[in-house]
């Protein structure tokens, strides 16, 4: 047995289907959690809980700076981004735009050593603090075009913590999902039971076994729609661990701003039984 914190991943292939509802109800049910709202294009998870920003910090990415006492404008460093980041008109000198990611190839490819870097403002990182609950809100700055350093750096604040973590993660299977997931012990996906849950829930199962992370699936509103889940969790090996009914008292609840842990004792059961399965197969 091992009592190094734990941390969950709550996520979905698909926007909308109760996702945020099971980080909070986490939140509010299993004591001594933190929060980690790694949806930093949409973050919710704080309004959900009643939580205030308490203090923040900005994250920064480099971002190339020219020195053209020292360019001679071969072009070496426009060829080597992979981004199309660098622009270069005629014989201007190169010059970033927005989809710069930071990554550094143009600084090393660089023949006269003109390339420096400095610090770009991308987003930033708030701790929330109400109703005895502590949440990492990560926020990208509007514009800005790659979220995953805002999402690393939300995780890695509330990794700092050594305690039992919750992550919310982006919708989607793409980088942004992968990037909140890959540190968790344990990935929970949320679904519901529609062809378009089942055909995202493909999608995220396959992103979770490439990244060979034990998982469980949560059915939310369990009693529309006639996909079945049971099915493609079996495909995958990945367990259906609760099933929930629609409800339009939890949902009117909800729509007031109360996690449905916080009110209903069937919400409150799956999510204690989620965290101790997760204990489980972690061997905490
Ligand atoms: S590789 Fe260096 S010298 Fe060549 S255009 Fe880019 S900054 Fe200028
Ligand atoms: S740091 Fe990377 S993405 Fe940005 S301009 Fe240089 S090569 Fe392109």
């Amino acid at each position: 047995m091992s009592d190094r914190p734990l941390a969950i991943a709550v996520a979905s292939g698909k926007g909308g289907t109760g996702k945020t509802c099971v980080a909070a109800s986490l939140l509010v049910t299993v004591p001594g959690l933190i929060g980690a709202d790694a949806d930093v294009e949409e973050p919710n998870l704080s309004i959900l809980l009643g939580a205030e920003p308490y203090e923040s910090s900005l994250v920064e990415t480099p971002l190339p700076i020219i020195d053209q006492d020292r360019c001679d404008r071969c072009g070496e460093c426009v060829k080597a981004c992979r981004f199309g980041a660098l622009n270069m008109f005629g014989d201007s000198f190169p010059a970033p735009n927005d989809l710069c990611h930071g990554c550094g190839v143009c600084s090393m490819v660089c023949p006269k050593n003109a390339i420096t870097e400095t610090g770009k403002p991308i987003g930033e990182i708030r701790l929330c603090r109400g109703n005895g609950l502590n949440i990492f809100e990560g926020r990208l700055h509007v514009g800005m075009p790659n979220p995953v350093p805002v999402i690393h750096a939300t995780v890695e604040a509330a990794m700092a913590e050594k305690r039992n973590l919750v992550i919310d993660c982006p919708p989607g299977t793409s980088c942004p999902m992968v990037a909140a997931v890959r540190r968790a012990d344990m990935v929970v996906l949320v679904t519901e039971p529609t062809p378009f849950g089942a055909a995202d829930l493909d999608l995220a199962l396959q992103v979770i076994r490439n990244l060979n992370k034990p998982a469980m699936i949560v059915i939310n509103r369990a009693d529309l729609g006639g996909a079945d889940i049971d099915s493609l969790g079996r495909r995958y090996s990945v367990p259906v661990a609760a099933r929930l009914p629609f409800s339009r008292s939890i949902a009117e609840s909800y729509a007031r701003g109360n996690p449905p842990a916080s009110m209903d004792p069937q919400w409150k059961e799956a999510m204690l039984s989620i965290w101790e399965s997760t204990e489980r197969m972690s061997g905490n």
